[in-house]
C-alpha cells in the first residue's frame, strides 16, 4: 500500500531535518518554467515573442522516431487491451504513483474515434478510481498536455492524503522533488492497479 503522509514526512525529515528544504529541482531551468528570480524577487518572465509560423515539431511526428510507439521498453508496461496500455516510470519518483495511459496505435489525442474516446473513457475512469482508492492516496489528478509527444498519452497522478502543500497542478513539481517510496512498496501498489484493472478489460503484465 502507498505510503501514509507521516511515512512521506519522515523521509522527507531524515533527509533534510525538520525545517530543512529538499533540494531545488530541475524544474526551474525549463525553458517553460514561468518565473525567475529578478533583484532577489521572484516575478513572472518576460512573454516571448510568438514563433514566426508554426510550433516546431513535436517528438514521434507521423510515428517516425516515437519513442511510445517504440516496444523496446515493454518492462515499463503494466497492463494493456487491444487498443490501448498503461505505463509506469523506469523508477519510483516523489508521487506515490505516476502512470501513463497511452494508445497501442500512434494517434493524438483528438484522433481518437467516438468509439475508441468511449473505450479511453471508460479505462481513465477506472484507472483513476482504483489509484484513488489505493491506502492514503487523497486525489489523482488526471491530465493530458499533450505539448511533448505526439503520441496520445494522459498523465494520472496520486498524490498523497493529508500532505497540506502537496496539491493541486504543482503535484508535477512535486514529483521531481520529494523522494522517492521505497521500490517494493511502488511495485506493490503498480500490481494491485494493473490486476485490478484487468478485473474491467485487458491484461496485467506484472
Ligand atoms: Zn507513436
Amino acid at each position: 500500500m502507498p505510503e501514509s503522509a507521516e511515512q512521506v514526512y519522515a523521509r522527507v525529515v531524515e533527509l533534510v531535518g525538520e525545517k530543512g528544504r529538499l533540494p531545488m529541482s530541475p524544474v526551474h531551468e525549463w525553458d517553460i518554467f514561468p518565473w525567475e528570480v529578478v533583484d532577489g524577487e521572484l516575478q513572472p518572465k518576460i512573454l516571448l515573442p510568438p514563433y514566426a509560423e508554426a510550433e516546431p515539431a513535436r517528438a514521434g511526428v507521423g510515428g517516425v522516431d516515437c519513442d511510445l510507439c517504440d516496444d523496446s521498453d515493454k518492462g515499463t508496461k503494466i497492463w494493456e487491451s487491444w487498443n490501448f496500455h498503461v505505463k509506469r516510470p523506469a523508477v519510483p519518483k516523489g508521487m506515490p504513483l505516476v502512470l501513463w495511459l497511452n494508445a497501442n496505435e500512434h494517434m493524438d489525442y483528438p484522433d481518437m474515434s467516438d468509439d475508441l474516446a468511449a473505450e479511453y473513457g471508460r479505462i481513465s475512469v477506472w484507472l483513476c478510481r482504483i489509484m484513488e482508492r489505493l491506502p492514503n492516496i487523497g486525489r489523482v489528478h488526471v491530465s493530458r498536455w499533450g505539448d511533448g509527444s505526439e503520441h496520445l498519452h494522459s498523465w494520472f497522478i496520486a498524490r498523497t492524503a493529508r500532505l497540506p502543500n502537496v496539491k493541486g497542478s504543482t503535484a508535477v513539481e512535486w514529483d521531481e522533488m520529494l523522494p522517492p517510496a521505497p521500490e517494493d512498496v511502488w511495485q506493490d501498489d503498480i500490481a494491485t492497479v494493473a490486476r485490478k484493472l484487468a478485473t474491467h478489460d485487458g491484461r496485467a503484465l506484472v
